[in-house]
């Protein structure tokens, strides 16, 4: 059950030592890049005296717009010669970052996403479908080679072109797949559309869904409608992409894999440690790069250390399913909200679909907030009182959540704009 049971279940004494002797090294190295080396002479690091994991706090953070001012090259700790691929980040909140990698760091990386993979349960012999783009983006190539290193047979589809999508799942009788949740939520209307029920007519097992923040909710609906144990996969380019963080069969939690990385959570405001348990900023190091390390790099994910051990038996710390990035917080008449809280409360209601969107937008000096969310097609044939009723339903569920009143607009399936990557939940049309 473990892809390398030494290093998984490994105590919290030797993990430790083995990160203070991988993080030296891991600073040491840095420290040939051009902004490591100019950071560290201007604050006074000396990467020699790096004697215990506490230290690491002598090191400032690194952010996305340390990346940005140091693009392309200013992160390279070896020479150019040594580099054998590229991969950059989605540009999600801006212009996107890029990583270099030698061969070791893919090995290394490789190594993570199949440990992973193997984790869920996917062996030999399993066929795998991969419904991420290939590319720049790490989604495609990262769990391609996890997955070739596992030994399935790999089914490199690509993300979009459902109905080719479906085909290849039910003619190479295809057992795991990898997909994006909000886009799965979408093939299953497409499934709906064809009358093929994925439980009957194909012989999927197990979804691994990453790449964007979805709810408990929409993991069971994605579960109950394949008929798959869907695990929640995490990862960001800067550290590689996939691989980062992976839920076991207990699915309380995704294992973090401290042999590659050191994790903090901090305060995003006062950039302190938040104590074990509590949410703050995801904070990460990596510890096996030598192509271009990074240190302390504020994620903007939010998220909590999930104390105590796992049934599983491993080790290395869980984190709790990201609850979006500190970017994605949304301010409304002094209220905070994450999009992830709006979409628990829809999934959660009979008769809503697969898609929402958020609008905001300003009016006399007023914020306002509109609830735009597909419902079954039922509801529009016939009937409007129903449909008015599901509006009120829905309103008045998100209020008592929220704390604000939305205004809540029930379309048809299909009337959003869906996207075959991160799906856009949020549209911001207030002007500052
Ligand atoms: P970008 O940051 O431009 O979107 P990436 O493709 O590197 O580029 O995406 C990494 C980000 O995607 C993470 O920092 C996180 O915000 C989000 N993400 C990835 N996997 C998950 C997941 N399982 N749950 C929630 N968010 C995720
Ligand atoms: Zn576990």
């Amino acid at each position: 059950m473990y892809w390398e049971k030494e290093i998984e279940t490994i105590s919290r004494k030797n993990l430790e030592a083995l990160q203070l002797e991988r993080l030296r090294k891991s600073v040491k190295n840095a420290s040939a890049s051009y902004h490591y080396k100019n950071l560290f002479e201007t604050i006074g690091v000396d990467p020699e005296k790096i004697s215990s994991l506490d230290d690491i706090k002598k090191i400032p953070f690194t952010n996305k717009e340390d990346l940005r001012e140091n693009w392309p090259y200013g992160f390279l700790a070896v020479s150019k010669d040594e580099l054998v691929r590229m991969h950059s980040s989605s540009g999600t909140t801006g212009r996107a970052t890029i990583i270099f990698h030698t061969q070791h760091d893919l090995d290394e990386w490789t190594n993570i996403v199949a440990r992973s993979m193997y984790m869920t349960g996917m062996r030999r012999g399993d066929v795998f479908q991969n419904m991420m783009t290939y590319g720049l983006f790490t989604g495609g190539l990262g769990f391609h080679y996890g997955a070739e290193k596992v030994g399935a047979l790999i089914i490199p589809a690509g993300s979009g072109n459902s109905k080719r999508q479906i085909q290849l799942m039910q003619d190479f009788q295809t057992t795991v797949i990898h997909i994006i949740p909000s886009y799965a939520l979408h093939l299953s209307t497409v499934f709906e559309e064809l009358g093929i029920d994925p439980r009957r007519d194909t012989n999927l097992g197990i979804a691994f869904l990453g790449a964007e923040p979805h709810s408990e909710k929409t993991r069971q609906k994605i579960e109950d409608f394949y008929g798959v144990n869907a695990f929640n996969s995490y990862g960001l380019s800067e550290m590689n992409g996939p691989g980062v963080s992976f839920e076991c069969q207990y699915k309380n939690g995704m294992h973090i894999w401290e042999d590659n990385y050191i994790v903090e959570i901090i305060d995003p405001d006062t950039l302190e440690p938040v104590p074990d348990g509590e949410e703050g900023e995801l904070v990460l190091t990596t510890l096996l790069r030598e192509g271009m390390p990074i240190l302390r790099y504020r994620t903007k994910d939010l998220t909590r250390i999930i104390p105590g051990p796992c049934e599983c038996g491993r080790t290395h710390r869980r984190i709790e399913r990201i609850k979006g990035r500190t970017d994605d917080m949304l301010v409304l008449k002094g209220v905070n909200i994450f999009p992830i809280q709006i979409e628990k409360i829809l999934m959660d209601i009979e008769g809503v679909g697969t898609n929402y969107q958020i609008i905001l937008e300003r009016k006399d000096y007023n914020d306002h907030m509109i609830v735009k969310v597909e419902v079954h097609k039922e509801f529009f044939s016939g009937d409007l009182k129903q449909l008015e009723t599901l509006r009120r339903a829905i309103t008045e569920e998100l209020k008592s959540d929220i704390l604000i009143t939305p205004r809540v607009e029930l379309v048809e399936p299909n009337a959003l704009p869906k996207s075959e990557g991160k799906a856009v939940r949020v549209i911001d049309n207030r002007e500052d």
